[in-house]
């Protein structure tokens, strides 16, 4: 295995790491404030990342790339990763979002106990400390409510050509301002009515510098404060607040984040130069999104799929969710590999769907069992079965479960009078280079022997309902007359008489479109009407025994996994994962 490429977040982290840049922390806050991290402890010159996410959906492709950068980076340099949910927004949260990402984390590989301490967060832990740092802003003259509409806020903050113009609420003293905001959080204005804002810069070519807002009135119950507050600190007050009490060193996100940066290092400076928080603090580092052909991954727009009806669920197979890619059969593996093999830089840019599928044959092709299996039945018979069997229903074939890893063992299935072949391995007239089943031509049935093709039978609509062939004696496979008869086609096939019928779910992309939704476009009308196809194929016997979320890989066929729900031995069900090689849907 070739080690990870650099890229130039290791850098960093290698620089500080050398530098000690966080090798001696003093955490400046009263103890009350550090209680929540009681279990976060100050001593050591560990690096510190998070995941954060807000817990109003289900993870997808997106975010496991900033789980394993997260995670990783921490894992790779000795650190630790904190899970932390951004729960600082009452109305969309649920606890069946925070248990599916807790899930979705785990299965992805990663572990957010490290050492015995479980460094799992919540955000609205924090809203003490935060509304304290809030009024020693006010008191330092640093924040101030403001009771303009929000249209007025809108037309007063400028934009690139103009500066902005004062609020007339701006040059309120800090007594006043005090007085405003605990009447904000005593619940005396309703929703909407002023917001406080950090007194920054009017002027500033950054419009997030123009006094940006940083808490606001809503009374709304939230799920873990209850109505305890109905005031609520905006998303840019509250992250770099939760990173500093976490003592986060490396806040990584992706780049729609650039422009709040100059905040982030205010607001944190700030709060140092008060008092409430302890050098060095945490610093951000921006990464271009991971973004995937074929799939779109914004929340709102796969919550349509799912409402629609267009997907059987967030766990569709063909969903780009994280319980998606699992019920499709994914490994955790091939999506971290793949999530790796991105790479991380500044540069946005389009990684193709295919390089999942590559990571999936280059993890699985070493582990999964192989097995038979048809998928587009047709009937052989075996015309001179009785001459060279008798009256013996079948003979027993073997074949390794995988060619290289004999310590895997042995699958068993038998070969009888009459087997299941794929409908494509006949012609009746055979187009050029054709070396499957034809009139006059041999072939070997795999593990089995050689038959030669005799012709096939066809119902009254002209269609092919039998192909009719004859063994060739002394051509069984591992014996000594095998190679006596040279054959150019070697296909699959089961035997009729101890096959199991099985429901293949074969899936395809969800979009014919690469961008789905580049560009506003409507992604509904690039759909592709075969992204799933149900059919019953055929299967050797020893599968159906199967546990759910097993994969192997059907020789020929691709990759399959029996389906984590509906399995069972009674009613086999499995999904296509993919293909053996790319291959864009016949
Ligand atoms: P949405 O925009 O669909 O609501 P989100 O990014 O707001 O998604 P969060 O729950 O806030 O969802 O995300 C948690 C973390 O995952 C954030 O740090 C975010 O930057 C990261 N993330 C989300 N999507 C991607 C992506 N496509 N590539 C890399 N990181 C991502
Ligand atoms: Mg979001
Ligand atoms: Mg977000």
């Amino acid at each position: 295995k070739t080690p990870p490429a650099s890229n130039f977040l290791r850098h960093i982290v290698e620089r500080d790491l050398e530098q000690g840049t966080y090798a001696q922390r003093r955490f400046a806050g009263t103890p009350g404030d550090a209680s929540h991290h009681a279990a976060a402890p100050l001593d050591t010159a560990r690096i510190r990342t998070r995941f954060p996410p807000e817990p109003n959906g289900y993870l997808h492709i997106g975010h496991a790339k900033s789980i394993t950068l997260n995670f990783g980076l921490a894992a790779e340099y000795g650190g630790i990763c904190h899970m932390r949910f951004d729960d600082t927004n009452p109305e969309k949260e649920e606890q069946e979002y925070v248990d599916s990402i807790l899930d979705a984390v785990k299965w992805l590989g990663f572990d957010w106990k490290v050492g015995g301490v479980d460094h799992l967060y919540y955000a609205s832990n924090y809203f003490d400390f935060m509304y304290r740092a809030a009024e020693a802003l006010i008191d330092a003259g640093l924040a101030y409510v403001d009771e303009q509409t929000p249209e007025q806020m809108r037309a007063n903050r400028g934009d690139f050509t103009t500066p902005g113009t004062d609020s007339p609420f701006r040059s309120r003293t800090p007594a006043e301002n005090l007085a405003r905001f605990r009447e904000m959080r005593d619940g005396k204005h309703p929703d909407g009515a002023m917001v406080l804002r950090a007194k920054i810069d009017m002027a500033s070519p950054n419009i997030n510098l123009r006094d940006p807002a940083i808490y606001r009135i809503k009374h709304a119950e939230h799920h873990n404060t209850g109505n305890r507050w109905c005031i609520y600190p905006m998303y840019t007050y509250a992250h770099p607040i939760e990173d500093a009490l976490e003592q986060i060193t490396h806040s990584i996100c992706t780049l729609e984040f650039e422009d709040q940066r100059p905040f982030y290092d205010w607001l944190l400076d700030t709060l140092c130069r008060l008092g409430l928080l302890a050098q060095p603090r945490p610093h951000q580092y921006e990464f271009a999104r991971l973004n995937v052909t074929y799939v779109i991954t914004s929340k709102r727009k796969l919550k349509q799929l799912v409402d629609e009806q267009i997907v059987d669920g967030w766990d569709d197979p063909r969903m780009p969710t994280i319980v998606g890619l699992r019920r499709r059969g994914y490994t955790p593996e091939a999506i971290r590999l793949m999530c790796e093999r991105a790479g991380t830089s500044k540069a946005g840019g389009w990684t193709d769907y295919a390089s999942l599928d590559i990571a999936l044959r280059d993890d699985l092709e070493g582990k999964a069992a192989r097995a038979m299996a048809v998928i587009d039945p047709l009937k052989l018979t075996l015309t001179n079965w009785r001459e060279i069997f008798g009256d013996a229903p079948g003979e027993p074939c073997h074949a390794p479960a995988h060619p290289q890893r004999p310590e895997l063992g042995e699958r068993r299935f038998g070969l009888g009078p009459a087997v299941w072949i794929e409908r494509d391995d006949f012609a009746e007239t055979p187009p050029k280079g054709f070396f499957r089943l034809f009139p006059g031509n041999k072939v070997r049935l795999k593990y089995g022997l050689v038959v030669e093709c005799t012709g096939c039978a066809k119902n009254d609509a002209g269609e092919i309902t039998e192909v009719l062939a004859t063994i060739v004696p002394d051509t069984r496979s591992g014996t000594p007359g095998a190679d006596s008869v040279k054959v150019k086609g070697t296909i699959t096939w089961v035997g009729v008489h101890d096959a199991v019928p099985a429901e293949l779910r074969l899936y395809d992309r969800l979009f014919t479109e690469p961008q789905p939704d580049a560009g506003g476009r409507d992604f509904k009308a690039s759909l592709n009407p075969a992204s799933k196809r149900v059919v019953t194929g055929y299967l050797e016997p020893s599968l159906a025994a199967l546990a759910g979320d097993v994969r192997v890989q059907f020789e020929r066929h691709g990759y399959f996994v029996t389906d984590r729900i509906d399995h069972t031995a009674a009613k086999p069900v499995f999904n296509k994962i993919t293909g053996l090689k790319d291959s864009w849907s016949k």
